[in-house]
């Protein structure tokens, strides 16, 4: 099996008991490589050596858990868009394209920040609106921060003047301007979704987010000044050094934006992932993470729609996140047990022992 893909920027190893071979990073120039030697080799460890010396290629195998580094397409290969449309997809029939790869900015929880592949690699407008093709009706605009493409606004204009429904991966709240939620409430947008990332000010300042409550605020005007139905805000907790008071302060600071406008918010627990300054942050527990769930329910009934992603399958995820091929192999054990998070708390509870003979203390079991 060849596996690769976003992953391999942070940690494919959980992958390593599972695929003969990793590529790791970018992609777009080094699966040629990959191909050929697959296409030429004479057999199954043949090709595996052969794999095992191409830069890039992570091969279980030959390199233990040493992975090679990040593979960097050239930026003439940039933007990878859609070869296939179909209906038959999540996106039904939307056109893919990227804006640009990467990020210019230091989010010390994420994988793609600036330090990651030389930061952001723009798409020209001209390039990109060429590249979409005549009689398409959807655009899903993709990149880590397409919101930060300076000529965002008029791509998106350009192509609702080409009757297209366009969707983006992600907006900024510090990049939304009139012009910009203009041209998404003409290209279709209904629900303005950004994100706020931290409970309350001190914590998105120590995530390095640019953020700021009166980004927010401005969010909130431009969604009811463009007939927006409500305002999405995708936000973590369990963060580091995160408290109550943190959650008591996100709970009054979206009450004062459902006042302009309506609010929804969509929370996840935080995971540390490999190759972020927060790498190997500890998991905040099952039940801490449900009480402040709780605690901004409570704080804001009747007031914000507020969704939360399981605590315990954020542990899992963490469990992944920071984990190596045992982590990975005992998935396989907790699916073949019948795939219940009990299935996978045993499976990961039977590494913990183990673990921590080796002095490798890469999780901590959540309760
Ligand atoms: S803006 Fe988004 S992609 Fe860029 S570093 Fe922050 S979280 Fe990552």
């Amino acid at each position: 099996m060849l596996a690769g893909g976003p992953l391999t920027f942070s940690n494919p190893l959980p992958l390593a008991g599972y695929a003969d071979a990793i590529v790791m990073g970018e992609a777009d120039e080094l699966i040629h490589d990959v191909l050929s030697v697959l296409e030429s080799a004479s057999s199954k460890s043949a090709a595996l050596a052969a794999l095992a010396q191409l830069p890039h290629v992570f091969v279980p195998s030959a390199h233990g858990a040493s992975l090679p580094s990040i593979a960097k397409c050239s930026d003439e290969r940039l933007p990878a868009y859609s070869a296939i449309r179909t209906p038959d997809t999540e996106l039904s029939n939307m056109f893919l394209i990227e804006t640009e790869r990467g990020c210019s900015r230091a989010c010390r929880y994420c994988v793609m920040r600036r330090s990651t592949n030389g930061g952001m690699r723009l798409v020209p407008k001209e390039r990109l609106l060429e590249l979409v093709p005549e009689g398409v009706t959807k655009v899903g605009l993709v990149g880590a921060a397409v919101s930060d493409h300076p000529k965002i606004a008029e791509i998106v204009r350009a192509l609702t003047a080409r009757s297209c429904h366009v969707g983006l991966s992600s907006l900024r709240p510090d990049r939304l301007s009139d012009d910009f939620v203009g041209a998404l409430r003409e290209g279709g947008y209904r629900t303005l979704t950004t994100a706020m990332d931290g409970p309350s000010e001190r914590l998105r300042e120590s995530l390095e987010r640019r953020a700021r409550i009166k980004h927010l605020q401005r969010a909130a005007e431009l969604a009811r000044a463009h007939g927006m139905k409500r305002l999405k805000l995708y936000l973590m907790i369990g963060l580091p050094s995160e408290t109550d008071a943190d959650i008591d302060e996100c709970a009054a600071f979206v009450s004062e934006l459902a006042g302009i406008v309506p609010i929804a918010l969509g929370i996840a627990p935080f995971c540390a992932k490999r190759n972020t300054p927060l790498d190997k942050s500890p998991f905040a527990g099952i039940t801490t993470v449900n009480a402040r769930l709780d605690r901004l329910r409570r704080g804001l009934k009747g007031r914000a729609d507020v969704r939360g992603t399981s605590a315990r399958w954020a542990w899992v995820e963490y469990v992944l996140a920071q984990g190596g091929e045992v982590e990975g192999l005992a998935v396989r054990e907790a699916v073949l047990r019948g795939g219940s998070f009990a299935d996978y708390k045993r499976a990961f509870e039977a590494l913990a022992p183990a673990r921590a003979t080796a002095k490798r203390s890469l999780f901590v079991l959540g309760s």
